[in-house]
């Protein structure tokens, strides 16, 4: 393993600019505002969960959605850490983020990369606003890990493509104005499964598109299975190259996978907890007060990790393997914070109770089983640090 590889692998640290500061204090005002008005009941991962297209839309009204695209698009040619701040800011508070989060977090970015003139004009300003809201098309019954291996088929039709296949896992597509499907445009070399693929916009009211929801445990619905039967995409919905797929779809992962809701879905219950305990330095004695330290130290650790993937997707560089790093280290840490709240407070999880300690800690263990699966498993993140690393 080469020193350089190492050194490389994790961006250093990026200090947030004086005025990001300043920016931090006008959300929390407002968002304290939202908890004072009863229109803000912390929950925890609510970038999947929290969908309230109201509160998208008031967030569009104050310049933080979209921020780091220009204005020419309806965005606010901000910088990615000013956006670093807002975001985690609304996470830590549990705030209702679901509706615009995929549409602001990597929709926006891959369309300003790959998109055509037409297409920044028809999403991004809506992007912007909080009023368009977007799924991802990746995963399907038979490929998730494997997804060089979806079979949803385009074929070239008449001034555009038709699209066959089924997705899967597609959250809040229920919801959402469009998705990006990726499919197989054209057979795959023998040794290389990456050629082949294309990404297309898909508007999710198309003829030949059906959504039906498949509900978690607890009934309720966020995620689906997205049927496309001879879906018709025009040409000019065609996102970036026919055939350059993989590549766009990887640099898309960058995005989703190293921001802070990828070790912030649990904090509203790391902050309850610190609450619940506060006092009770005796009770908890030295092994429970080191967890707690040590739960909160590692909080900033990774919040550096992630900040300096920031600094670097906004300078164009590349940033597939450091993201992996930060999501494989977060969201195993997301799930140490549920473990620390239930042995050292004695309050068990309940979903019906009062805002509260009792009802994040039901929605953190309800929603944990997908904080290691969402955005690509830990075991097949872990590939792409060792890739990285030059081990594989
Ligand atoms: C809450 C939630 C929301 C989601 N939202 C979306 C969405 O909006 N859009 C979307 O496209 N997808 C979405 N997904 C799907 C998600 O990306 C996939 O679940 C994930 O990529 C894993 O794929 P899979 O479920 O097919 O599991 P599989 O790929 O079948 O993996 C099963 C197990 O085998 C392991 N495994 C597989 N291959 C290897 C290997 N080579 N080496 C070692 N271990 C391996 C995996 O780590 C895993 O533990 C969502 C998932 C969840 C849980």
């Amino acid at each position: 393993m080469s020193t350089t590889a190492e050194l490389d692998l994790v961006p250093p640290s990026s200090a947030l600019a004086p005025g990001s500061e300043s920016l931090r204090t006008e959300v929390r005002a407002f968002l304290a505002g939202e908890r004072a008005a009863g229109r803000l009941v912390p929950r925890c991962d609510v970038w999947l969960s929290g969908w309230d297209e109201d509160f998208s839309r008031e967030l569009g009204r104050r310049g933080w959605l979209g921020m780091t695209l220009p204005g020419a698009y309806g965005g606010h040619d901000r910088t990615a850490l000013d956006r670093y701040v807002v975001t985690e800011e609304l996470l830590a508070a549990g705030a209702p983020v679901a509706a615009h989060w995929i549409a602001d977090r990597q929709i926006g970015p891959s369309l300003l990369r790959f998109g055509t003139e037409y297409q920044k004009c028809r999403y991004l300003p809506g992007i912007a606003a909080g009023e368009c809201y977007f799924g991802i098309g990746m995963s399907e019954p038979d490929s998730g890990s494997d997804l060089a291996s979806v079979r949803t088929k385009a074929t070239r039709a008449d001034g555009g493509w038709r699209l066959t296949g089924t997705k899967v896992w597609t959250s809040g597509a229920h919801h959402a104005h469009a998705f990006f499907a990726l499919a197989r445009s054209a057979p795959a070399e023998d040794r290389n499964r990456h050629v082949g693929l294309s990404q297309f916009i898909v508007e999710l009211d198309s003829p030949g598109v059906t959504v039906r929801p498949i509900h978690l445990l607890t009934g309720a619905h966020h995620f689906n299975e997205v049927l496309l039967e001879d879906v018709f995409v025009p040409d000019e919905l065609v996102l970036g190259e026919v055939g350059a797929g993989w590549h766009q779809v990887t640099s898309e992962l960058a995005y989703e996978r190293s921001g802070p809701e990828r070790f912030l879905s649990t904090f509203p219950l790391l902050a309850a907890l610190v609450g619940e305990l506060a006092g009770r330095a005796d009770d908890l004695g030295t092994a429970g007060l080191r967890d707690l330290g040590a739960l909160v130290s590692r909080v900033w650790t990774l919040r550096r990790l992630s900040l300096g993937i920031a600094a670097s997707l906004s300078s164009g560089a590349a940033a597939d393997v450091p993201a992996a790093l930060v999501k494989d280290l977060g969201t195993r840490y997301e799930n140490e914070v549920i473990d620390a709240a239930r042995l050292l407070v004695d309050i068990p999880p309940d979903p019906g109770a009062a805002p509260g300690f009792a009802r994040l800690l039901a929605d953190a263990v309800l929603h944990a089983p997908g904080f290691t699966l969402r955005g690509g498993t830990n075991e097949i993140l872990r590939g792409v640090v060792a890739r990285g690393l030059g081990l594989r």
